[in-house]
């Protein structure tokens, strides 16, 4: 018989996923969890069985942009695969936006709605950028007040009807920047308003430079109202139906699709705004901070994605450990390749705990439950956990590729693409560097408005968690959160130089970040034990300790400075 090698192959991604499971299982009451278990497990074996094996089908498949008709009209028609087709109706149908809003479980539901999320989105090729942005567009508009707006778009937005459902966009990146936004230049000119209407109306004017999903029926967007001063605060938050009762785009022109490395079924377009009837969501000003919603949003969803790109790698690479030999053995008998996985899987495990708790406490947020200080804490996780999370995606997608061997590096095994998807997680909704920047005005690094606040949220909520811990062996791992963030508490309290500040702050956000992973993992592995009488949270902890926590160093500014000249 010639030699034959047997495929990774997928299961119920539910049933057979240990971390989420457990995770559930503290954070839920059971009768609730019964309840939604029955929604986590068809959403399992979607993800292990006919999205998955659509997701193969469809490797090759890209969407296509169509600029004019046989006739020389302009219709800038956008086609996505049969693989995008098959989950939009999925996703609304499953509720991945709308359980948030339902909150049939108040808070809870937030949490409910992030597992559907993580269990879905591996088999649908980043289907989760559209939902992260109608998500975000939801919570924008429901925090705007606005009235009229809220009644005409949100019921699309969170609808379980796929007729019915509307995505929605987030058009900010201009090519002056997309981390420099307050430099945006497009303008927003004001309309004579029409005789019977009470409503301001805008024509915008403008080029946007990045802009995914671009078949979303309304977009959120920032232009500068004529007159207003320059910078973040002079632009304003607006509000677009993209096409008009025909079908047609209003005055907008798709320039082309991009060309990217990875996300290829998302497309991503740059845009010309030549006029395009907008409405102001709330004031003429402050729109960067009007959309920050949008944003806490669309990075919570990135950290789930994160961490379930990291899951749906892993699981293909424990099951080919089963099915490759080598060196007389399959790979799951060899301990070299088995370590290998496991620091893998502890680092998913970590960066798992830090996206749900974020998840848990904007559930909290948006049910009015949260305190100042949780508050405090939710504001400095989301960019911590956003940077963190893909930072680890990108580094754990890159050695399950290794552990394929050369079959990691083949296209038509699906695997490259968990490498070249992760890749956009810590580019896209914030830079690391820009949310390192961002994590530092949360905790005050200006130091205005009574002072620095610093870490010492972080600190109490940390020293909170690792005290219920009994097992010695936790109790020992919680004195390195301890250490680390006493570390950086004092680097955040005795830097007092700007450039040094800056330059070391992305070792400082990820060292909250690793921090905040290990004191999380270890409360969790303490319920495990307790619980479920399973110690492999605490193995992970264990591992997570001594993988590096504390990253904090100051390089000399000189030494920056010179290793950067050519
Ligand atoms: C696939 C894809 C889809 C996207 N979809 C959208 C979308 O739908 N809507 C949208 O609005 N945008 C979208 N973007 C754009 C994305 O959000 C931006 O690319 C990102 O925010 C970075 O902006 P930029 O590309 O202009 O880079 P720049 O802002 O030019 O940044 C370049 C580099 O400089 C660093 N940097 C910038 N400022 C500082 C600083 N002060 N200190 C230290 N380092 C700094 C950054 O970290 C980065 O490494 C998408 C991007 C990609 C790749």
């Amino acid at each position: 018989m010639p030699f034959e090698q047997a495929p990774p192959t997928l299961d119920n991604q539910y049933e057979s996923d240990r971390v989420l499971r457990s995770y559930l299982a503290r954070v839920f009451p059971a009768e609730i969890l019964a309840e939604i278990e029955p929604s986590l497990s068809e959403m399992g074996r979607l993800a292990g069985t006919e999205l998955y094996q659509l997701q193969l089908a469809d490797r090759l498949n890209e969407p296509k942009l169509t600029q004019w008709d046989a006739w020389g009209n302009r219709v800038d028609e956008v086609e996505v695969t049969p693989l995008w087709r098959l989950a939009e109706r999925i996703a609304v149908e499953h509720g991945v936006v709308a359980t948030a809003y339902e909150r049939k479980h108040g808070s809870l539901s937030r949490v409910h709605q992030c597992a559907l999320a993580y269990l879905f989105t591996p088999s649908t090729d980043i289907y989760s950028c559209p939902l992260a942005m109608t998500d975000g567009a939801a919570r924008t508009l429901l925090a705007s007040g606005n009235q009229r707006l809220i009644e005409r778009a949100v019921p699309h937005l969170i609808t379980r009807e796929p007729s019915e459902f509307w995505t929605a966009g987030q058009w900010m990146t201009e090519l002056t920047g997309g981390s420099d936004v307050g430099l945006s230049e497009t303008i927003a000119k004001e309309q004579p308003r029409p005789a019977n209407s009470d409503l301001r109306a805008f024509r915008l004017y403008g080029r946007k430079w990045f802009t995914s999903a671009v078949t979303s029926q309304i977009a959120l967007t920032l232009a500068r109202p004529e007159g207003n001063p320059a910078g973040g605060r002079g632009l304003a938050l607006f509000y677009i139906e993209t096409r008009d009762e025909n079908g047609r785009l209003r005055q907008i022109e798709i320039n082309r699709l991009k060309d990217k490395l990875g996300t290829r079924k998302v497309p991503t377009a740059e845009l010309t705004l030549a006029g395009t009837p907008a409405q102001l969501v709330m004031g003429t000003t402050d729109g960067v901070r009007n959309i920050t919603p949008l944003l806490n949003i669309t990075r919570l969803w990135n950290g789930i994605s994160a961490v379930a790109l990291m899951r749906r790698g892993l699981a293909l690479a424990f099951d080919y450990a089963k099915k490759r030999v080598a060196f007389g053995a399959p790979l799951s008998e060899k301990a070299l390749h088995l370590d290998t996985l496991a620091g893998l899987q502890t680092e998913a495990e970590a960066a798992f705990h830090l996206a749900f708790y974020v998840a848990e406490l904007t559930g909290r947020s948006e049910a009015g439950e949260l305190d100042e200080h949780e508050a405090q804490l939710l504001r400095v996780l989301t960019p911590v956990m956003k940077l963190t999370t893909g930072k680890q995606a990108v580094s754990v997608a890159s050695e399950v590729l290794e552990s394929f061997g050369g079959a990691g590096y083949v296209e038509d095994t699906g695997l490259p693409v968990l490498l070249r998807d992760s890749q956009v997680l810590p580019i896209w909704e914030g830079t690391t560097n820009v949310l390192a920047l961002d994590m530092l005005r949360a905790i005050g690094a200006d130091r205005t408005g009574g002072g620095a606040r610093g870490v010492t949220p972080l600190q109490s909520f940390v020293t909170r968690l690792v005290e219920s811990v009994h097992d010695p062996r936790l109790t020992n791992l919680s004195r390195v959160v301890l250490e680390a963030l006493n570390h950086a508490a004092s680097w955040f309290e005795e830097t007092k130089d700007r450039s040094i500040l800056e330059a070391g702050a992305r070792r400082f956000a990820l060292t909250l970040g690793r921090a905040a992973e290990l004191a999380l993992l270890i409360r969790h592995a303490q319920w495990s034990q307790d619980q479920e009488r399973d110690g492999r949270a605490t193995a992970a902890a264990r591992r997570f300790a001594r993988a590096g926590v504390d990253l904090i160093v100051d390089h000399s500014l000189d030494d920056v400075r010179s290793l950067t000249q050519p």
